[in-house]
């Protein structure tokens, strides 16, 4: 290799240091910035500072009572059939009334895309995508919500 050819491999190699140098000061310049104001920091401090969903929001399902505290559902299965990621399997019962309840409502939060299209089609108004967004599990298991996590509780319609 010649002299000349040598100068510029190291003019190269001090450039290509200059780019690594420059952002990781600047990088270290805002943590220092942020150290000194603490104030100014946007970080969340999860779990001690919760986040507020904006109004349009779309968490977690809830399974609608009426004022008596009934189950809304009906069991049409509109929802599940507008499902885009098929994830909510119904199975559907007769009371001592006839009248039509979902025995069985349950919702695969792993393959849910919380597009809001079974709020949207249900006639009976009786399905709503709440506020409640905490729905990670630490096990990996119990992502398949039932009644049970589902259903509005009835103390709210007393
Ligand atoms: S929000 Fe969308 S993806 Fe989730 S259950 Fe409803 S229709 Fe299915
Ligand atoms: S939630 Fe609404 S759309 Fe879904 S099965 Fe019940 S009544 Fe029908």
């Amino acid at each position: 290799m010649t002299p000349c050819g040598s100068g510029g491999q190291d003019a190269l190699i001090q450039e290509r240091k200059f780019k690594m140098i420059k952002p990781l000061l600047q990088g270290l310049a805002l943590t220092l910035k942020y150290f000194i104001r603490p104030s100014q920091v946007v970080t969340m401090q999860y779990p001690e500072e919760r986040w507020t969903p904006y109004p349009r929001f779309r968490g977690l399902h809830e399974l609608q009572r009426d004022q008596n505290g009934k189950e809304k559902c009906v069991a049409c299965g509109l929802c599940s059939t507008v499902c885009p990621s098929e994830c909510i399997h119904i199975v559907s019962a007769e009371n001592a009334q006839g009248e039509r309840y979902s025995e069985v409502y349950e919702i695969d939060m792993l393959r849910c895309i919380f597009c809001g299209y079974c709020q949207e089609v249900c006639p009976e108004d009786a399905i709503f995508l709440k506020q409640e967004y905490e729905l990670a599990s630490s096990e990996g298991t119990g992502f398949i919500y039932g009644k049970e996590r589902l259903l509005a509780p009835l103390k709210k319609h007393k």
